[in-house]
């Protein structure tokens, strides 16, 4: 293995000569900001995940604000980020920091990583950048970065692979400056060592990078698995009149647990035909159906959802019947946080 001292000897200086990339949370001294942002930074871009973080931020300063929120509020502040797990887990961990840590967040290491929703990414970011702790950040970046220059072809995605990249990384890390050096692997690797056309002509570890000498940054780091991806097919009953509208709330362990959508019906494959019939079980009675939207496509990581919009003819709400269906007002629909395809739909038909 090329030495240590190298390795983290060149990261720093190109952090100090030419990393220019700035995030308004770096050099923060607050751990729940940077637990923030992390999280929110997460299977993310930073463009995209910027004014979610400036928002979050003013609207709950601290985890005791964060804590006293509703959880209506905060999924709403959340709507559009995805992966609305990350937020429900935000919330319980702010709320049992604030009532089980008397609002203190945990200094090490070992009592961060056992808080609900922060994995050993997220953990070793807060111990090392906060607390000056030697914990070495490993995710995708890290591990394209440490695949390249050292050449390693074991695939990441395994047990084998996962053990050995983190230990890598973890004998890799300054002794001296663990925080900065983690920052700077992650910028690293978001902005020359990135997946497509690294950049290798301006690189510092150039000259003793095997995936640069051998031509194979294409084909590193390596992938054991290729991800199938799940297709579900929703199908969704627009019950509404002049001034209301039926949706129910996602509370099974599922996809979107916590948002709002419409009354919906899942087939486990599309419904070509008799879909009035469908429907028409589901809500219990006989209906008419006025018409349909086009179809919306929402690619999630391991699965894919078609959503179509079914308009009902002549529907009386008042006989409307589905288990916790609440009807509001079309003018409260901007308080409640819906997933992405479902708000597309409202707002291209002027309900949102
Ligand atoms: S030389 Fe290219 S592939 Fe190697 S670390 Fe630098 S940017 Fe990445």
């Amino acid at each position: 293995m090329k030495d240590k001292t190298w390795f983290s000897s060149t990261l720093l200086d190109w952090n100090r000569q030419s990393n220019d990339r700035q995030m308004p949370w770096k050099g923060e001294k607050d751990p729940y900001l940077v637990w923030l942002s992390e999280i929110i930074l997460q299977q993310t871009r930073v463009e995209q995940g910027l004014p979610y973080f400036l928002r979050f931020k003013e609207k709950y300063p601290t985890v005791k604000h964060l804590a006293k929120a509703p959880e209506d509020d905060v999924m709403r502040l959340w709507q559009g980020l995805g992966y609305y797990s990350r937020a429900r887990n935000l919330h319980h961990t702010a709320k049992h920091i604030a009532s089980e840590l008397k609002g203190i967040f945990p200094a090490t290491y070992h009592d961060i990583v056992k808080l609900k929703g922060i994995g050993p990414y997220t953990a070793a970011a807060i111990a090392s950048f906060i607390f000056g702790e030697k914990q070495a950040v490993v995710d995708g970046n890290v591990i394209r970065v440490l695949a390249r220059i050292y050449g390693i072809d074991l695939p990441f995605d395994t047990t084998e692979g996962k053990k050995a990249f983190s230990e890598l990384a973890q004998k890799l890390i300054s002794d001296t400056h663990p925080g900065e050096y983690n920052q700077a692997i992650m910028d690293f690797g978001a902005t020359v060592c990135v997946p497509a056309n690294p950049k290798c002509d301006i690189c510092p570890f150039a000259d003793k990078c095997v995936a640069y000498q051998e031509n194979r940054q294409e084909e590193l780091p390596v992938r054991a698995k290729r991800i199938t991806k799940k297709e579900r097919f929703f199908y969704y009953v627009v019950l509404k009149d002049n001034k209301e509208i039926i949706i129910t709330k996602r509370s099974a362990n599922d996809i979107w647990k916590g948002l709002y959508e419409l009354p919906m019906l899942e087939s486990p494959k599309a419904i070509r035909k008799n879909i009035g019939e469908a429907v028409s079980t589901f809500l219990g009675k006989k209906v008419k159906i006025e018409s349909y939207s086009k179809p919306y496509t929402q690619q999630l990581t391991h699965q894919t959802i078609q959503s179509v919009f079914i308009f009902i003819d002549g529907e009386d709400l008042q006989n409307v019947h589905i288990e916790g269906a609440q009807k509001v007002p079309l003018k409260k629909l901007p308080t409640f946080a819906f997933p992405k395809v479902v708000h597309l739909f409202l707002v291209e038909n002027s309900l949102l």
